[in-house]
């Protein structure tokens, strides 16, 4: 890890901090263009904006979706206080951002809460193939 990326971490970590101090979840995160320029930086609002989706991470790839180009999004680094959960994994994947650096793993995260993870919902399927592939056939083609 460069001294560089340790202090985006560390920008990322104090946005936790604030989050925190602010009323919400702990985790911060900010985007760095290839020139080393923060772009943008958000912290957890789940509990402030009662939404359940506005981890920073996602946050931050929806912001990069909406205002970056697939060629500026592919260039840039996210720094985030915490690995991104697999609701962000998803985002982030579908934002084409390039690469994400994280301060705690899921695994820590996890061993500092008394709750643990989230428990996985039930998913039953899949069903219906020749009804459901109808309104998808062709769309991506
Ligand atoms: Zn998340």
């Amino acid at each position: 890890m460069t001294p560089e990326a340790e202090q985006f971490l560390r920008r990322a970590i104090a946005l936790a901090a604030a989050s925190r101090e602010a009323g919400d979840a702990p985790f911060g995160s900010l985007l760095v263009g290839p020139d080393g320029d923060v772009l943008a930086e958000d912290h957890n609002t789940t509990l402030s904006e009662g939404n359940i989706s506005y981890h920073p991470e996602l946050k931050l790839a929806v912001w990069a979706a909406q205002h970056l180009t697939p060629e500026q999004a592919a260039g840039t680094t996210m720094y985030t206080s915490c690995q991104p959960c697999p609701m962000c994994t998803g985002a982030l994947a579908r934002s084409g951002l390039g690469r994400v650096v994280y301060a705690l793993s899921g695994e820590q995260l996890n061993g500092l809460k008394s709750t643990g993870d989230f428990p996985a919902v039930p998913m039953e399927g899949p069903a219906l193939y020749d009804e459901a592939r109808v309104p998808v056939e062709g769309y991506y083609s």
